[in-house]
């Protein structure tokens, strides 16, 4: 009776212990960054270099399959926008999140990110969704967990603060862009994001 008391107290005590302990951050090895490389990235252009202050998520803004393979549309991305139309020195983003949550190294964090809009995106660490999540796609939960690791690690990595976290609308004038769309910036909103963030980085101290 006392040795079935005694399994039943761990058991519970287990339950309690990870009911309590929640998602482990993942490490920035974990988080398995797919290299440049891979997307047969071109070499950037002379680049200005910023500290960074602020981390702020986008979505790329055009249609995509979550399920297919995203390097080339990423290409695509750097291809214009270091083309006439932009003359920018790389792709705009630092960092991009395909369909199925994995990340794929953009431009150096360390260099100022590029922008369609009127806000000056020195000082931030730009995040962007490949995809377009205003009223035509749902970000997938395996994205947002990608959004929340990601966040975590950089705000380790360069000592921001979660409450940095913000979507690209919050730095324009109003309605001067949909991005990240209702559909990522509802998670900005209402704290999801940023609480997430911190339980991550509590966890990792405890
Ligand atoms: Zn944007």
């Amino acid at each position: 009776m006392l040795r079935k008391i005694v399994s039943l107290s761990i058991f519970i005590a287990m339950f309690i212990f990870n009911s309590c302990s929640g998602p482990k951050l993942l490490s920035w090895d974990e988080l398995e960054i797919i290299p440049r490389a891979v997307w047969n990235a071109n070499d950037p252009k002379e680049y200005k270099t910023h500290t960074i202050e602020r981390i702020t998520i986008h979505h790329e803004g055009t249609f995509f399959h979550q399920d297919s393979s995203a390097l080339r549309r990423i290409k695509n991305v750097q291809t214009w926008g270091m083309g006439p139309d932009r003359k920018w020195i790389d792709i705009p983003y630092h960092f991009l999140i395909d369909g199925k949550g994995n990340i794929i190294e953009g431009r150096n964090p360390l260099t100022v990110g590029e922008t369609n809009t009127s806000y000056d995106p020195t000082g931030h660490v730009l995040i962007s969704v490949i995809g377009q999540y205003h009223r035509k796609q749902v970000l997938r939960v395996e994205q947002l967990n990608s959004i929340i690791q990601l966040a975590a690690n950089l705000c380790i990595k360069f000592n921001l603060s979660p409450d940095s976290i913000k979507g690209h609308r919050d730095f324009c004038k109003p309605n001067e862009t949909s991005c990240p769309g209702d559909d990522i910036y509802r998670y900005i909103q209402d704290g999801t994001i940023t609480k997430s963030v911190k339980k991550l980085l509590l966890n990792k101290l405890n």
